[in-house]
């Protein structure tokens, strides 16, 4: 199955067309994409069961821009870093021993197809496999860990690597929380749709030249591992959301570095889940306070 979020809307995209949740189940299930991972074995029983019956009531070829975030406002979102070993190698950093767990605030996040204001001229593309929980809770063992996921999502984690880097110890979360700096989509696809979930193929080029090239499979903690390590210290909500770390490719392990520009038009891609299109803008000026 695989879900969008259109005009605010749940939506099931089918080859026939886009299935309104609400509308279809009669106001049994929120319109509100968030909602639905709150019941999420009781929706995926329901559209199983209703699956023949239901009419797709859009047509394809909307305007991408419409799409929203498959999950946009997750009680949680966790960040992976250092998460592949030829990230961590062009990082400069050791390959890390347990997971690298950080936080983008939920404001971030934003639908797959926008434009992002620039806030410094220091701003990185990360593309990431996004997870998306579906039942959670605590000391989920690794063995069990798929069936906590609701299924899976693309994410570009954008940094501003400026203000990540400055001070005495680098600081993740507000360099990558600015305005639209977690689009996420273009679809929630769910893991029965995969062959493999644990080795998919992600990519980002900008302007048509690629950028990063890997494969999931080569997560040094894969996804079951995430969630164990998550979960043995807190609770997984429904509808929370793991960015599960980049491969190598990213502009500030070049060498001259490279980060985006105004114009800029980045393209993420994971097989059997779609594009994100971010293009850049100028920012505002940074207003001086005195
Ligand atoms: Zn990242």
């Amino acid at each position: 199955m695989r879900l969008i979020n259109l005009d605010g809307r749940l939506q099931v995209s089918t080859p026939a067309g886009f299935i309104d949740v609400e509308a279809e189940s009669h106001g049994f299930f929120s319109s509100e994409p968030q909602k639905i991972y709150e019941r999420w074995s009781e929706f995926t029983a329901w559209y199983a069961g209703n699956r023949d019956r239901l009419i797709p009531a859009h047509g394809r070829g909307i305007d991408p821009a419409r799409l929203g975030s498959p999950v946009p406002a997750p009680r949680q979102l966790f960040a992976v870093g250092l998460n592949y070993a030829d990230h961590a190698a062009e990082s400069g950093v050791e390959r890390p021993e347990s997971p690298v767990i950080f936080t983008k605030f939920a404001s971030a996040i934003s639908g797959p197809v926008t434009t992002v204001p620039l806030p410094s001229d220091t701003v990185d593309w990360e593309v990431e496999l996004v997870v998306v929980i579906g039942r959670g809770g605590r000391n989920i063992a690794a063995d069990r860990a798929w069936e906590a996921v609701a299924g899976l999502s693309v994410g570009q984690d954008l940094s501003d690597r400026g203000r990540q880097l400055a001070g005495p110890v680098p600081q993740f979360s507000l360099a990558k929380s600015h305005r639209g700096f977690a689009p996420i989509g273009p679809a929630l696809v769910t893991i029965d749709e995969f062959d493999d979930p644990d080795d998919l193929t992600l990519e980002a080029g900008i302007n048509g030249e690629l950028v990063q090239f890997g494969r999931t499979a080569q997560m040094i903690f894969p996804v079951r591992t995430l969630i164990e390590h998550l979960s043995r210290t807190l609770e997984l909500y429904p509808g929370d959301v793991v960015f599960t770390g980049t491969p190598a490719g990213v502009g500030v392990g070049r060498t001259p570095q490279r980060f985006l520009a105004p114009d800029d038009v980045l393209r993420s891609r994971i097989t059997g889940i779609g594009e994100l299109v971010q293009t850049f803008t100028a920012g505002e000026p940074a207003t001086t306070r005195v």
